[in-house]
């Protein structure tokens, strides 16, 4: 399970900074997940401005 970024990402890059293990970076015009770290913790979906982590 991971969380994965869906194309409302509007690369404000707040939820970077608040992820734990560090899964998320700046992608092609958009962040992305890097499923393999993800912890499942829910903090970019908490602070994402347009609800665009989603659990797959
Ligand atoms: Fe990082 Fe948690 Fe989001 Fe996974 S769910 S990408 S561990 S902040
Ligand atoms: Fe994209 Fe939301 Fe992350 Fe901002 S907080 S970079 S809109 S996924």
């Amino acid at each position: 399970m991971a969380y994965v970024i869906n194309d409302e990402c509007i690369s404000c890059g707040a939820c970077a900074g608040e992820c734990p293990v560090s899964a998320i970076s700046e992608g092609d015009g958009k962040y992305v997940i890097d499923a393999a770290t993800c912890i499942d913790c829910g903090n970019c979906s908490n602070v994402c401005p347009v609800g665009a982590p989603q659990a797959e």
